[in-house]
């Protein structure tokens, strides 16, 4: 029998404050196949970094290639080695919750085509994320700065406004230009263009978010107009002529002003810290946590939501969490890349942060299953973290209970305004 607080965490909507889901026609038009729904999410580079080579998960992934048979053996070995890895038993949750699979192996893929068909049926990602993997809302980065009311679930999909190509030092010009009807020839208008994005979207977005550690250090400082200007004016003349340098003083112009508008706007700033996902390409010290210092000191009104525990640097991530009233944890991806220490990060929290600044999900996934899979982990891992507390005589189990809601849904309800999101959503 499941103790009470199996029990709370299990039966408790879940918010998923982290996705990059893919649209509902998407899913049911050009969604995955069976492999790409069991194996397309984060393992393929688990995949890859125990051996198996990068053209044969590139055929893992392959659609067109109708021998699942042949595929899937390919990889049989790396699959072996990783197996146990966070991303490894996200996908034997797959396999066990949608196809019940309980090891996956040729013949049972085989076996399970039927069932993928059928889990491909439109309002099924609606049925798969709502009702099987109790989610309460889901917020999703697609990428783009325009956030509209989703169409297949008004009150449940929600979207950040994507401000990373401005912080990359490299705004998409035509585009924001086609969005906003503001022609960009200078600072002023580009900051015109900034708040048309904002007037048009803030409405609508959950937040806004950036992922720049992908293409830049994290070190922000302050840079004035007077810097920014000659910058842009060489970016508007040739977009391609700009140095390292020139990027990040345009990057860090254009993010506090992302954050100054948020702050107008109410809305929370959410920015990629930490990991990498993807293999043979993560320079550890550009997503170091610390390095956005300057830029929380700075803005002490802003709601700044620190992702993905900025593992590895969970040292850093506490001592900011703690110090900075500012900063809220965002979990999202974090038990899949090291359950492990991500619950031992959460002990730490228990007892250096407040409990109103973690946020404790998001899946960081394209597709339904996937998200699935990662909230069943983050329930699993979450369980045995708090237990961990109870059992240690450091929680009673009802102070225990108490967090898991917190961590689980009030601290996004309140940091993200769920509850008005969701009216003004259904309203429009
Ligand atoms: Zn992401």
């Amino acid at each position: 029998m499941p103790s009470a607080l199996a029990d709370f965490i299990q039966t408790t909507p879940l918010c998923d404050t982290h996705e990059h889901l893919r649209k509902e026609d998407e899913y049911v038009d050009n969604g995955p196949d069976l492999l790409q729904n069991l194996f397309g999410n984060y393992v393929s580079a688990d995949l890859v970094v125990a051996g198996a080579g990068q053209a044969t998960v590139d055929r893992l992934l392959n659609a067109a290639d109708p021998d699942i048979r042949a595929c899937f053996t390919g990889v049989e070995r790396a699959w072996q080695a990783v197996r146990h890895t966070g991303y490894g038993e996200a996908v034997r949750i797959i396999a066990r919750e949608l196809y019940g699979m309980e090891e996956i192996s040729a013949d049972g893929l085989e076996a399970a085509l039927p069932r993928h068909a059928a889990l491909r049926q439109p309002g099924q990602r609606l049925h798969i994320l709502r009702e099987r993997a109790n989610l309460d809302h889901i917020q999703t980065d697609d990428f783009v700065r325009a956030c509209a009311v989703d169409p297949s679930g008004p009150d449940f999909f929600f979207y950040d406004i994507s401000w990373v190509n401005f912080v990359n030092g490299q705004p998409d010009i035509a585009a924001i230009t086609q969005e906003t009807g503001v022609t960009i020839r200078d600072l002023a208008t580009l900051r015109q263009a900034m708040e048309a994005v904002f007037a048009q979207n803030a409405a609508v977005a959950i937040a806004v978010k950036s992922q720049h550690a992908y293409n830049r250090t994290l070190r922000w400082r302050e840079r004035s107009d007077a810097e920014a200007a000659p910058v842009l004016d060489a970016y508007l003349r040739d977009p391609g002529s700009l140095s390292v340098d020139d990027r990040l003083c345009l990057g860090d112009w254009s993010l506090a002003r992302g954050v100054e508008l948020a702050i107008a706007h109410d809305l929370p700033f959410k920015i990629h810290t930490g990991y990498y996902a993807g293999h043979s390409r993560m320079p550890v010290d550009y997503i170091k946590p610390g390095h956005l210092c300057p830029l929380l000191a700075k803005y002490l009104d802003a709601r700044f939501v620190l992702m993905h525990i900025g593992y590895p640097y969970g040292d850093e991530m506490v001592a900011l969490a703690k110090h900075y009233p500012n900063v809220y944890v965002d979990f999202c991806w974090a038990w899949s890349i090291d359950p492990f220490s991500t619950g031992n990060f959460l002990r730490r929290c228990i007892h250096a942060v407040p409990s109103n600044k973690l946020f404790i999900f998001g899946g960081d996934t394209s597709w339904p299953g996937a998200a699935l899979a990662y909230a069943s982990q983050t329930r699993r891992w979450l369980t045995r973290a708090l237990q961990a507390e109870v059992t240690d005589g450091l929680l009673t189990e009802v102070e225990a209970i108490a967090l898991a809601g917190r961590y689980m849904r009030e601290n996004q309800y309140d940091c993200f305004r769920v509850e008005a999101k969701k009216r003004a959503q259904v309203a429009r």
